[in-house]
């Protein structure tokens, strides 16, 4: 009890808004327009070093959706319209095709995760012909990873044996809450009987990881509420579980401003909310992975973290290590391993600059040598829980991390040394808040006693 009280005042004082370190440095660091010729070759130079080696992920994102959840904040396109599919597809096998120009091998696809909006929206036959397209000509790593978020109100059985038959293994269900009044409330009805046949029909067709979403923070979501939705969805026994904080940002997300603000859970309520998830989940086998992720023990991601191989990209956690991840379609982000390019986020934007033979890239960043080195430690925290001190950042390090570490571990939080960093078990949960202190680009626009200064 002692440790839940302790544990419940450091979620105050650590609750703030700290990115989840998918990318360092994050996207509000980027540079607007992106010098694209640089980005070009540099794309060139690292596919060639890397992909005989690791070979290359691929996100696709796949932006359109029926209806509209007033809770996403995702980059979507609301339509009933399957026509789009289609346009969008050529779209996506025009920019694949500049990217093509680009690589001076055959390249060997190590990863795909076809992301949204809702994949699924799209129809099988038409996904199978983006597969199709994008694999004819490539090599399939022996250890690839394919995987794909579906929607359970929409994935048939055709989309999943067409999905294996491609190599797929992996399927994300967003499942997000299943109160009745909540599914109201976000626009998302979404009967238990379809998640639970589409986790029948995955299992049956050979995927051999399923992933549910859930957030927690909804409005009209009480602990009672998140209680019973955990109870009901871990019957169906899913590998993974992402259990993530609502984000309220009404003056971003247009669809947000759809429902009362009072049925809100206050600040301190959510905290709760997820105390309870966490706690029901751990309960039940699932582990603390990190960021928001739990697995069971028998998933290859509590494997990887268990064996110290875990890796994270746009795509959060992830058992590959590929070189380098190139993402296609509207808003995607691409990461090669040096440099950040994002697409441009209006669909009408990224038709026209792949119609005219562009990569419609919209901003994006060139790491300099301390953004790599920090990005390690970042890294390192959010997939060992630990991470060494290079001798040469040694004067940066006591600057602006410090200072930080020594108010974490006052708090139980970390042991450190001038050598490196370990969490604690309790540190466990405040990894972003953690990773924040290597963070130099925030540290450089806030001093560092405003990041950590709500105070319990
Ligand atoms: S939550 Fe998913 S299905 Fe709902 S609108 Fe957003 S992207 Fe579409």
């Amino acid at each position: 009890m002692e440790s839940e009280v302790v544990n419940s005042l450091l979620v105050r004082k650590y609750n703030q808004p700290v990115p989840r370190y998918t990318s360092y440095p994050t996207v509000p660091f980027w540079n607007e327009p992106l010098d694209n010729e640089r980005w070009k070759s540099g794309f060139s130079a690292k596919f060639s070093e890397q992909n005989h080696i690791n070979g290359i992920s691929l996100y696709i994102h796949l932006p359109f959706c029926e209806s509209l959840c007033t809770y996403c904040g995702c980059n979507k396109k609301i339509t009933t319209n399957h026509k789009v599919e289609d346009e969008y597809l050529a779209g996506i096998e025009k920019e694949w095709t500049l990217y093509r120009k680009l690589m001076k091998q055959t390249p060997v696809i190590r990863e795909i995760h076809l992301g949204g909006g809702t994949p699924t929206f799209f129809s099988p036959r038409n996904l199978q012909r983006l597969l199709n397209f994008i694999l004819k000509g490539s090599i399939v790593h022996p250890q690839h990873e394919f995987s794909i978020e579906g929607h359970p109100n929409n994935t048939t059985v055709e989309h999943l044996k067409m999905l294996h038959a491609t190599g797929f293994r992996r399927i994300s269900y967003g499942v997000q809450d299943n109160d009745p009044q909540v599914q109201r409330i976000i626009n998302r009805i979404q009967p238990f009987e379809n998640v639970k046949n589409a986790t029948g029909n995955a299992r049956t067709v050979g995927f051999k990881s399923v992933n549910f979403d859930l957030i927690y923070g909804l409005p009209l979501q009480t602990l009672e509420s998140i209680e019973r939705t955990i109870n009901k969805v871990i019957e169906l026994k899913p590998d993974r579980i992402a259990f993530y904080s609502y984000a309220h940002v009404p003056w971003a997300s247009k669809a947000q401003r759809l429902f009362d603000e009072s049925h809100l859970p206050s600040a301190e309520e959510k905290i709760f909310l997820y105390l309870k998830g966490k706690e029901l989940l751990m309960k039940n086998g699932y582990v603390d992975i990190g960021m928001d992720h739990f697995a069971l023990p028998t998933d290859d991601l509590y494997k990887a973290w268990n064996e110290g191989k875990l890796h994270r990209n746009f795509m959060g956690y992830t058992t590959q290590n590929a070189g380098m991840l190139l993402g296609l379609g509207v808003s995607s982000i691409s990461d090669t391993g040096n440099a950040f390019a994002q697409n441009e986020k209006a669909l009408h934007d990224y038709y026209t600059a792949i119609h005219a033979g562009k990569l419609a890239i919209r901003k994006g960043y060139f790491l300099s040598e301390e953004d790599l080195a920090f990005r390690k430690y970042i890294l390192d925290i959010a997939c060992k829980g630990e991470t060494g001190f290079n001798e040469e950042h040694l004067y940066i390090l006591e600057q602006y991390t410090f200072p930080m570490l020594t108010d974490l571990a006052k708090d139980g939080l970390i042991e450190w040394s001038r050598a490196g960093l370990k969490l604690t078990d309790q540190g466990h949960y405040f990894i972003r808040n953690i990773c924040s202190a290597f963070d130099l680009h925030l540290h450089r626009k806030h001093p560092v006693q405003q990041i950590f200064s709500k105070a319990i």
